[in-house]
C-alpha cells in the first residue's frame, strides 16, 4: 500500500508528489493522459504566469533555475539578488484589463521585502513547469503511472482506494489533483458551492486574416474583453453572454468569429481555427478541502474564471501547505490538528481567489452596474495604496494565515533573511524541513532546536538584514512560524515549535 494516491499529474499533483516525496512519503501519481505535453499545455496556449510567490516556491525547492530554462526566461532575475536592499518590483500584471503601474508601489508598504532570487513574476507554459516537476518527482521515488483514468474513490478503516477500470490502488491517503471537474471530488461526496457563470470564454490559436483589426494586448470592451496574446493567432475572448454558449461541444470557426466580431466591435475575419477551448467564471469550491481520507488541492478545490491568472498560483500554494502536514501524518509525529489546518488555512485563499475573479468580471459588465465598479476600480488603481494592495495579491506577498499571533511577520510568507556568512533562508528550505534562524550571539536556540531533531534545520550567525529580529522559525511551506524580537521569552519559541513540529520536540 502506498502512503498517497496522487489523483492527477497536473501542476498541483506533481508539486504536491514532490513535497512528499522529499519528506521520505512513498507516492503513486495516477495521471488519465497516456502522454505528458499537449498543445494545450505547450506555448502559446499553454502560457501561465507565476506570481513571486510562486517563484519562490520553486527557488526554495531549488527548482528555479530548472525553471527559467525550460520557460526561456532567459531575462530573469532583473534585479540583483545579493544587493543590499530589494530593487522596486519591475513587472506587476493587470486587474480586468488595466495594467498596473510598478512606478506607483509603495515600496515602504512593504516592509518584509529582502532581495532574493524570485522577485519577480514568471512567464511559463504548463509543459515547462510539468516537465521540471515530473523529473525532480522521478528523482525523489515517485511513481507516476499514465493513461490510468479513475473512475471511483472508496473509503474503509485507514485507507482509501481508487479505482481505474479493474485496477485499484490503495493509499492510507488519496489527493484529488485532478483539475477543475474533479472526480475525486464528487465520488468522496464533498459539496461544491459558489455562482453560476456571467461569461464565456474562448482560448484559441487561428489564422487572422486581417489582425491589424484587433489591437494588441488586454481590451476591456463594452460586452467582454479579447486579448490579442503571445503569437500571431493566439486569441483569448470573453464574452458576457450569461455563460450560454453550451460547452458540451467545441466551437466552430464560425461561431468563434461572430463572438469575436461582437466583442471587439470590428468586422475582423478568422480564415481557419488551428484549436480552441473554451472555460466559463463558474465561481466554486467545496466547503471543506479534506473529507476521511480523501483530500482536495489546485483546481479540484476552486474553480472560477482564469482572468487575473492566478488559479496555478493558488494551486501550488495548497500543495506546498498540504505536502509537510501530511507528510507529517504520515510519519506519526504531527502535532494534534496539524492537517485540519489545511482546509483551514487554503480554504480562505480559494475563497478570496473566487472573489478576485468575480469582482474582474464585475467591473467588464456593460450595465450601469459594471460601469459604476469599473469607474471606481480605475480611480483606486490610479492611487499609490490601489496599485500597492493589488500588487501584494497579484504577487502573493499579502498572503498571511490567522496563527493567532500577532507579530507583523507570523503567518505571512517569510523574508529571504540572509546571514552575513552568504547562508539564505531559500537554501536552507530546500530540503522541505522547518527552520530555525537564530541571529543571537550566545545562540540561545540551538539547544531547542536541536530537540526538534530531523524536522528543522539550525543555522545561527549575524543576520545581514534582521528586520529587528532575534531569530526565526519558518514552517516548511516558507511560512513563518513565530519570530521573536530582541530578547524574546524562549518560551514563546517552545510553544509555536510545540505547535507546529510537535511537543516531544521542546
Ligand atoms: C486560458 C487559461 C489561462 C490561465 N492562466 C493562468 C495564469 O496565468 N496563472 C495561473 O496561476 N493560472 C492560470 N490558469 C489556471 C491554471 O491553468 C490552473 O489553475 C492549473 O492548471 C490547475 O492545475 P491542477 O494541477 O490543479 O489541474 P489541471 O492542470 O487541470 O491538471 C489536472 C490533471 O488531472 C488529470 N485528471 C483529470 N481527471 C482525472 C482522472 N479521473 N484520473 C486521472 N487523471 C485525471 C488531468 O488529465 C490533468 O493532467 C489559466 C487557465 C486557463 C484556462
Amino acid at each position: 500500500m502506498y502512503d498517497v494516491v496522487i489523483v492527477g499529474a497536473g501542476p498541483v499533483g506533481l508539486f504536491l508528489a514532490c513535497e512528499l516525496g522529499l519528506a521520505g512519503s512513498s507516492v503513486l501519481v495516477l495521471e488519465q493522459e497516456a502522454r505528458p505535453g499537449s498543445v494545450w499545455r505547450a506555448m502559446p496556449l499553454g502560457f501561465r504566469g507565476l506570481s513571486v510567490a510562486s517563484a519562490d516556491a520553486f527557488h526554495r525547492r531549488g527548482m528555479l533555475r530548472d525553471l527559467l530554462v525550460a520557460s526561456g526566461a532567459g531575462d530573469y532575475p532583473v534585479a540583483d539578488p545579493d544587493a543590499d536592499e530589494a530593487a522596486p518590483p519591475a513587472r506587476v500584471g493587470h486587474f480586468a484589463g488595466v495594467p498596473l503601474d510598478p512606478g506607483r508601489i509603495d515600496i515602504a508598504a512593504l516592509p518584509f521585502r529582502l532581495p532574493g532570487p524570485a522577485m519577480e513574476p514568471v512567464g511559463t507554459s504548463l509543459e515547462a513547469v510539468e516537465g521540471v516537476l515530473s523529473e525532480r518527482a522521478a528523482k525523489l521515488g515517485v511513481e507516476i503511472r499514465r493513461g490510468v483514468t479513475v473512475s471511483a474513490v472508496t473509503q474503509a478503516d485507514g485507507h482509501v482506494v481508487a479505482h481505474a477500470g479493474d485496477e485499484t490502488y490503495a493509499a492510507r491517503w488519496l489527493v484529488g489533483c485532478d483539475g477543475g471537474r474533479s472526480t475525486v471530488r464528487k465520488q468522496a461526496g464533498f459539496d461544491f458551492v459558489g455562482t453560476e457563470p456571467r461569461l464565456t470564454g474562448y482560448s484559441m490559436l487561428a489564422t487572422v486574416a486581417d489582425p491589424e483589426k484587433l489591437r494588441p494586448g488586454f481590451n476591456p470592451m463594452p460586452t467582454g474583453m479579447y486579448l490579442r496574446a503571445l503569437a500571431p493567432g493566439h486569441l483569448a475572448v470573453m464574452e458576457l453572454d450569461g455563460g450560454a454558449f453550451d460547452r458540451s461541444r467545441p466551437p466552430g470557426r464560425e461561431h468563434l468569429q461572430a463572438v469575436l466580431r461582437r466583442v471587439s466591435g470590428t468586422d475582423v475575419t478568422l480564415s481557419e481555427v488551428h484549436f480552441a477551448s473554451t472555460y466559463t467564471d463558474r465561481a466554486k469550491q467545496p466547503t471543506t478541502y479534506r473529507r476521511g481520507r480523501v483530500l482536495l488541492a489546485g483546481d479540484a478545490a476552486h474553480i472560477h474564471s482564469p482572468i487575473g491568472g492566478q488559479g496555478l498560483n493558488v494551486g501550488i500554494g495548497d500543495a506546498l501547505n498540504l505536502g509537510w502536514k501530511l507528510a507529517a501524518t504520515l510519519r506519526g509525529d504531527a502535532p494534534e490538528g496539524l492537517l485540519d489546518s489545511y482546509t483551514r488555512e487554503r480554504h480562505p485563499v480559494g475563497a478570496w481567489v473566487l472573489d478576485w475573479t468575480r469582482v474582474q468580471v464585475a467591473t467588464m459588465s456593460p450595465d450601469a452596474h459594471g460601469r459604476a465598479v469599473k469607474a471606481l476600480v480605475h480611480d483606486l488603481l490610479g492611487t499609490r495604496d490601489g496599485t500597492t494592495y493589488a500588487y501584494e495579491k497579484l504577487s502573493g506577498s499579502g498572503l498571511r494565515y490567522d496563527l493567532g499571533d500577532d507579530h507583523p511577520l507570523a503567518g505571512r510568507l517569510a523574508p529571504e533573511l540572509r546571514l552575513v556568512d552568504g547562508t539564505r533562508l531559500g537554501d536552507l528550505l530546500r530540503e522541505g524541513r522547518g527552520v530555525v534562524l537564530d541571529f543571537t550571539p550566545e545562540r540561545r536556540l540551538r539547544e531547542a532546536a536541536n530537540g526538534l531533531d530531523e524536522r528543522v534545520l539550525y543555522a545561527a550567525g549575524p543576520a545581514r538584514d534582521d528586520l529587528g529580529l532575534d531569530a526565526v522559525l519558518v514552517r516548511p511551506d516558507g511560512i513563518v512560524a513565530w519570530a521573536g524580537e530582541r530578547g524574546f521569552e524562549q518560551a514563546a519559541f517552545e510553544r509555536a515549535a510545540g505547535r507546529w513540529f510537535g511537543c516531544a520536540a521542546v
